[in-house]
């Protein structure tokens, strides 16, 4: 068997292409592949699928490979443009490339692979490509797959932000709760990004009107966004901010009292936790601050006896508990709990929605710490088009339908 027949028959390449050259290099390590079609054969119009056009022209294009062995491998092809009378002069595909491509599929579908396992960069330094070359791959991949995404049966989402770059930029996540997968990352924090959703979902085989539960924050863009916009959706506000709201009242708290009682210098983790997260020694500390009448002992109080809000077994007796610590809250005459306690009364309805949807944003805090690993991992994404597929990678659960 001559070396072209081989090439051909591993390439699985058919009439009317034929591998018609081969030069191997062992100073530049590389394999050069000459792929031609037969003298006179015709082509399938790529816009409107007539049979039989005639070549118009060629042009030669290159293509990288998988490796041969270790040397790099490339196609090279003169392309036909193709007469055809409905559409003019046309550029046809190649069996064994993307339109627009510099890789071969299955040089792509390697790529793919290796990036689902490490950082980008580190896969294109590993094939010996440029990252942009690869991020070109994965942008068409990815954005491929969230195309074809099938949203009929979501219902409920939880939504929340992520940090896209050292804090100042944002991208919020979009999660469906009973697939546990991310199902749209889109910028900023605002109504606008609600709306983008309701788009998104209406654009994908389903209808904004069909999502039934949200579970946010209780940032006013958010509740506005998605009252506008995913008008049959009732609004749980993520238990996790409730309380987080309350350590941050807390610590505020402490941090005012530290200067005229020096007692709490240094306990500010003490604090943060349940007691029974705490260790032993911490657990002392809480016991002797305790017994010290402290405002910040009272506002952990607070924040402690809110848990127990949460803990009713149902939504009438979280209601008459939420209704005492109301009580207690606005007249301890700490402000920052006080400043707390009105938030929460401004969004009652939606804190006790939690008794009936029983949704929260822990899910999505999974999610985010996965994606804030990757982009440790690599380094900061250089934008956050690449922080947003790196993300529907992670956690999309992406049908990608690589070339095999
Ligand atoms: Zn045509």
């Amino acid at each position: 068997m001559r070396d072209n027949d081989l090439f051909q028959l591993a390439l699985g390449i058919a009439s009317p292409w034929f591998v018609a050259s081969s030069h191997f290099d062992s100073v530049r390590k590389r394999l050069d592949i000459g792929v031609d079609f037969k003298a006179g054969s015709r082509f399938t119009c790529p816009d409107c699928s007539a049979d039989g056009c005639p070549v118009h022209d060629t042009a030669d294009k290159t293509w990288r490979h998988l490796d041969f062995f270790q040397h790099q491998a490339f196609l090279t092809a003169r392309v036909p443009r193709i007469t055809c009378t409905k559409c003019g002069v046309r550029q046809v595909g190649v069996p064994w490339a993307r339109k627009g491509s510099g890789f071969s599929l299955l040089f792509e579908a390697l790529a793919m692979a290796l990036i689902t396992h490490m950082p980008v960069a580190a896969a294109a330094r590993l094939v010996g490509e440029h990252d942009t070359r690869l991020w070109r791959v994965v942008f068409h991949y990815v954005g491929d797959a969230v195309a074809r995404m099938d949203l009929s049966g979501l219902r409920r989402v939880c939504i929340d932000e992520t940090a896209a770059k050292r804090g100042h930029d944002y991208v919020s996540l979009f999660v469906d709760i009973d697939t546990r997968r991310v199902v749209f990352v889109t910028d900023g924090r605002d109504a606008k990004t609600i709306e983008a959703f309701a788009d998104h979902v209406d654009a994908h085989n389903s209808d904004a009107s069909r999502i039934k539960e949200v579970c946010i924050d209780m940032s006013g863009p958010f509740i506005k966004g998605v009252t506008e916009n995913l008008t049959e959706a009732e609004i749980t506000f993520d238990k996790f901010h409730v309380m987080k709201m309350l350590g941050d009242a807390v610590d505020k708290t402490r941090r005012a009292e530290a200067k005229a009682r020096p007692e709490l210098k240094g306990s500010r983790y003490v604090w943060l936790k349940n007691e029974q997260n705490l260790t032993a020694t911490s657990r002392e500390t809480l016991a002797a601050l305790s017994t010290l009448h402290l405002r910040t002992a009272r506002a952990y109080q607070l924040r402690c006896a809110f848990q127990e809000v949460y803990a009713q077994p149902t939504r009438g007796w979280a209601e008459l508990m939420l209704d005492k610590w109301d009580s207690w809250a606005i007249r301890s005459r700490i402000e920052p709990i006080k400043a707390v306690a009105k938030t929460i009364r401004r969004h009652r309805d939606g804190i006790l929605a939690w008794f009936d949807s029983r949704i929260a944003n822990g899910l999505i805090e999974g999610i985010n710490s996965l994606v804030q690993a990757a982009k440790a991992k690599a380094r900061g994404y250089r934008n956050r088009d690449t922080l947003k597929a790196m993300t529907y990678l992670i956690a999309g659960k992406l049908d990608l339908r690589l070339p095999t």
